[in-house]
């Protein structure tokens, strides 16, 4: 949705070399803004020169343009240069930086350079674009030079981007990454994160540029506790991350810590991870609502690791850190094992994933899932059941719908044999509906 805003400014002459501010409201959910101005630059005046015909061409008026934010900061300011800027959080035109655009009193910034005699209109054009539910793919997890990987944040983003991923985590054992200093990238967002790291067990904490002060070390639960406390007061998105991992479970009392989804596909899927989804369908199976994430923990390739692989595949209001993450802690995600893996879409009424329902007024899964190999088994698990779908006859996508016998939760899975003549994995793995009784 786009909503417009013109309105037409007139500059007196007297107000020839001075800087003024126009405020405007920025409405809620606005994901971009264009601004643009037009105004009479020049004076063309045709003069007889014999058998010729001169047009002489000169500047009577010279509007320069910036963008002030309600803190009062800069947003950026662009001469009499463009025409045109634009601002988002994740993207800026040249001369302006990426920034939310809160609602509230924004201000143009006009610097009358040259005004003619007798004053110049200027007619301003406000185009928001505002946010869409829409569905975005990333990688939650990898390392760089900064730890112990071999490649650079720029070569990571890049080789994303050839992927196709919308988002990256970066997320380097002990170093933050402040957002500042991630490079810009049109179409991908990079989020600021670290992997906390500690002996007994590895989280991340994401979105925030200095999750807690002083060092990640903490030898005690107490000061274990005040990591995770802080990060999850400055707002970072906390994942508990390879849950069973063969060399680094997560060890720490997890009933104790702050955390906004578990990371169930850390990397190949393999047995720690099919006892982290074993884990996390216990906890769904007592009532818990907890959101699950993935990320490939990414270092640098190897036969079975990959960036995107997992993906996780979100749905959010916009591309922008804060909303990808709102939208993960909602549990309005899938993992699936690859940038090009199978897909789903799965609601319930108007409930989409990560959703809670009344069981009273809707007992009807809804299923659409694609990318499908020959072969691969669909089936939505529930508290207590767990019921095949289909097995696909071809490639292909099937459409179902799976009615729910009693309240509780109901997710889906897609299974393939990976490796013929082995046990079928895990090629996706959706967050639940939740279907509440009362
Ligand atoms: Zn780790
Ligand atoms: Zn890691």
């Amino acid at each position: 949705m786009q909503e417009l805003l013109t309105f037409d400014y007139f500059i007196e002459p007297s107000r020839q070399g001075t800087y003024f501010l126009l405020p405007f409201d920025m409405p809620a959910d606005v994901e971009m803004l264009t601004l643009s101005y037009d105004y009479p630059r020049h004076d063309e005046n045709e003069m007889g020169m014999g058998s010729a015909a001169f047009t002489a061409r000169q500047e009577i008026n010279i509007i320069d343009l910036g963008l002030v934010a309600p803190d009062g900061s800069q947003v950026g300011a662009s001469g009499s240069d463009k025409r045109e800027i634009s601002v988002s959080e994740v993207a800026a035109s040249p001369g302006y930086r990426a920034t939310p655009l809160v609602p509230g009193k924004w201000q143009i910034l006009v610097g009358a350079y040259k005004v003619a005699p007798d004053g110049v209109p200027v007619a301003y054009q406000l185009t928001f674009d505002f946010k869409d539910r829409r569905l975005f793919k990333g990688d939650l997890h990898v390392h760089t030079v900064a730890s112990d990987g071999v490649s650079t944040v720029e070569e990571l983003a890049w080789r994303a981007k050839r992927h196709e991923l919308d988002f990256l985590a970066i997320t380097d054992h002990n170093q933050t990454v402040s957002q500042d200093a991630l490079p810009k990238i049109p179409g991908l967002t990079l989020i600021p994160g670290v992997e906390w790291t500690h002996y007994q067990g590895h989280a991340n904490f994401l979105g925030v540029d200095r999750p807690y002060d002083g060092s990640f070390a903490a030898n005690t639960p107490e000061e274990i506790q005040a990591r995770f406390a802080s990060a999850r007061q400055r707002g970072a998105h906390i994942t508990l991350n390879h849950p069973f991992d063969e060399t680094c479970g997560f060890n720490l009392d997890w009933q104790t810590l702050p955390f906004d989804s578990l990371e169930i596909w850390n990397g190949p899927m393999r047995e720690s991870n099919l006892k982290a989804v074993g884990f996390w369908q216990s906890l769904l199976a007592a009532g818990r609502k907890i959101p699950i994430c993935g990320g490939s923990d990414y270092h640098r390739d190897t036969p079975f690791l990959f960036l995107g692989g997992p993906t996780t595949c979100v749905y959010a209001m916009s591309p922008g850190p804060s909303d990808i993450l709102a939208a993960l802690k909602d549990g309005h995600a899938y993992i699936t094992f690859a940038p090009d893996g199978p897909w789903v879409e799965l609601t319930a009424g108007e409930a989409i994933l990560g959703d809670t329902v009344a069981w009273s007024d809707v007992k009807e899964l809804d299923i659409l899932a694609g990318g499908l190999l020959k072969g691969d088994v669909v089936r939505v698990v529930t508290g207590s059941s767990s019921a095949v779908i289909v097995q696909a006859p071809s490639a292909g996508q099937v459409q179902a719908t799976y009615t729910l016998e009693a309240p509780g939760f109901a997710r889906l899975e897609i299974l393939r044999a990976f490796i013929p003549g082995l046990p079928l994995l895990p090629a996706l793995i959706s967050n639940p509906i939740y279907f509440e009784a009362g």
